[in-house]
Order: structure tokens, then C-alpha cells, then sequence
């Protein structure tokens, strides 16, 4: 039987379409996920005009943020049954040797694969999933919600494991995509006072970023990391997707304070990092998540404790990628989401 896949095909810009795929093979750790709903990421919106940094496994269906049920078992999976209401995790390929997987941190063992990009992803009807990769959705949590476990895991790395952020601290958090309103939300959650900084032309995102409690910023926010002392926020997230804001961060940050970058831009920068050592600040990279990450995700969008729904711009059929896909490009919506059946 074939389904309706968006495919990328080529790493020419603008290379994806709809391609007809055969449902795949599991094997015996794997299971056969029936894809409930599938988030569009900028990874995806990246590879799609690409312009992105990592190698792309072509041709490979696009999708790293989904949800589902369990439809086919593999003869060694344990713990899970048909019909079990799950999300998955992205790392679908990993070294369980690497000294990195061994320490649970598989998510930077470098020969890891991820779902839309080194192994077909989800933006399909089946998918195939290592089981070691599921987590169960709580009842209740409605898949829509539930897909987007993956960017707030992202988040949580970003901002509660990669940065230290204690209540009565001063965040800024640039870009406000996906990952920079979940950041924000999560700089909230740790008891930080947080704005959040775009573009002119971000006014909308910053007004979902703004229901969350964070303070938006059009352009400069010089201002508002001098208020209170006159030295800068104790955290800058970056959360953009150009590397350039690096310098902007480096103004916003007070001395001993911290950069995270969890934004991706592949382009080299031009400007001194001087300003690095003379504050003592702390440059940490985020990427990914892991098994604990996911756990405390789903607990808080169950609980309400994280409420997604503000940032979800509508949800589209896989035959209309091409609508949701450009949508989130523009900025009309921060996250566009598909159904595939
Ligand atoms: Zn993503």
C-alpha cells in the first residue's frame, strides 16, 4: 500500500513534493506509528529553502514533531501495544556504544540520525519508530498539543538544563520563533523576568510571546537590559536563525552572566568576541534533548502547566504542505501543523 508523502528530494532550494511512498518495513526493536499530527519545524522550513548546515539524506520524507498510534509491533518490542497513544523522540539512529549514548546523552553521539533529514520523518501517514524512541501521550493531552513535545523539549534543554536560571533573573530571549517563545515560556516557568526581541516585522510572534508574560521588544533592547542595575540580564537565549545576534547578545549580557545559542545560521561571523572574555560570560550551545527532557515535557504540557496552544497557527492536510509550510515562513503563524490522515 502507498501513501502520500512530503518528500525533499534534492539539495537544490525548493526541492520538496508530494511523492507517493511504499509503508515501510519494521524491524524487530522498531514499531509502525500511524501519525496522528506532525509539526512543521524551521528545520524542515531550512531544508526546504536550503539554507541549511547538516547533511540531508536524499530523498527523505520531512517531520521530526509527531504524534500517533501504535499500529505493528516488532517481535523484541516490550512495554508497548497496538493502539498505544505515543510520541516520538528524533533520534532514530544512534551508537548505543558511543561513550556519549552510554551516558544518556545519545542526542550528541555524532553519528546520530534524526527523523526528516538521515531517516524518512513523519510528515506521512506511517512512520517507522526504534521503540527505545516512544514516550506514552498522557490521557487527555490531545495529539496537536502533544506533537510539539519535541520543540518544548528543545526549549527545556535551552533553558532549564543548558542554562542556569534562578528566580529574580533577567532574561532576553532573541528571535521569537518556536523555540524563542517556548524559551521564553520556560525562562518564565523558572521564575525569571523575561523579554523577548524581534523584528519589526515579528510584531504578531511577539504579541503570542507577550501571553506568555514575557515583555516584547521591537529591535533594540539595550534599554531594557540596562533597567534595574545599569549592567545587563543575568541569561541572552538565542534563539534566532541568523548567528549575527551573537553580537547583540554580547551587549545585552552582564559580566558573569551567560549566552546560550540554540538558534542555528550557518553563515561565519565578522566581529570581535573580545567582549566575551572581558565580561567572563559563559557562550553554551543547546542542541536536541533527551529521554528525562521528554518526560518533564509531557508531565508539564499535561498538567497545563506549559500551554502550547498559543502558538499553534492552524493545522493543515499533508496535501496542503505547501500552505502551511509558507505560512510559518513568512511569520504569519509560529507553528503550522499537518495531518496526514
Ligand atoms: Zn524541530
Amino acid at each position: 500500500m502507498k501513501s502520500s508523502a512530503v518528500v525533499n528530494f534534492a539539495p537544490e532550494k525548493g526541492s520538496v513534493e508530494i511523492r507517493e511512498i511504499l509503508e515501510p518495513e519494521i524491524g524487530e526493536n522498531d514499531v509502525l506509528l500511524e501519525v496522528a499530527n506532525v509539526g512543521v519545524c524551521g528545520s524542515d522550513l531550512h531544508q526546504w529553502t536550503a539554507d541549511h548546515s547538516w547533511p540531508v539524506n536524499y530523498p527523505v520524507v520531512l517531520g521530526h514533531e509527531f504524534g500517533g498510534h501504535i499500529v505493528k509491533l516488532g517481535s523484541e518490542v516490550k512495554n508497548w501495544k497496538e493502539g498505544d497513544r505515543v510520541v516520538s523522540e528524533t533520534a532514530a539512529v544512534i551508537d548505543a556504544n558511543n561513550p556519549l549514548s552510554r551516558q544518556g546523552l545519545y542526542n550528541l553521539d555524532p553519528t546520530r540520525k534524526g527523523f526528516g533529514y538521515g531517516v524518512n520523518g513523519a510528515m506521512t501517514r506511517f512512520v517507522r519508530v526504534p521503540a527505545r524512541c516512544l514516550h506514552q501521550v498522557p490521557d487527555g493531552l490531545p495529539f496537536e498539543q502533544a506533537c510539539l513535545t519535541e520543540p518544548c523539549s528543545v526549549a527545556y534543554n535551552a533553558t532549564v538544563i543548558n542554562s542556569s536560571i534562578k528566580p529574580g533573573d533577567r532574561v532576553i530571549v532573541i528571535g521569537p520563533g518556536t523555540i524563542g517563545i517556548l524559551c521564553a515560556a520556560m525562562a518564565k516557568l523558572c521564575g525569571a523576568e523575561v523579554a523577548i526581541v524581534g523584528l519589526e516585522t515579528d510584531q504578531e510572534r511577539l504579541n503570542i510571546g507577550n501571553s506568555y508574560g514575557c515583555t516584547p521588544i521591537v529591535g533594540d533592547a539595550t534599554a531594557w537590559s540596562q533597567e534595574y542595575d545599569g549592567l545587563g540580564v543575568d541569561c541572552v537565549i538565542d534563539a534566532a536563525g541568523v548567528s549575527a545576534t551573537l553580537q547583540m547578545a554580547l551587549k545585552y549580557v552582564r559580566p558573569n552572566g551567560q549566552i546560550t545559542k540554540v538558534g542555528w545560521g550557518p553563515k561565519p561571523l565578522n566581529f570581535s568576541l573580545d567582549p566575551l572574555v572581558q565580561k567572563n560570560v559563559r557562550l553554551q550551545g543547546s542542541f536536541s534533548h533527551n529521554w528525562p527532557i521528554w518526560e518533564k515535557v509531557l508531565h508539564l504540557l499535561a498538567a497545563g502547566t506549559l500551554d502550547v496552544k498559543p502558538i499553534i497557527g492552524g493545522v493543515w492536510k499533508l496535501e496542503d504542505w505547501h500552505t502551511a509550510f509558507e505560512q510559518m515562513h513568512s511569520g504569519k503563524v509560529v507553528k503550522s501543523i499537518l495531518k496526514p490522515n
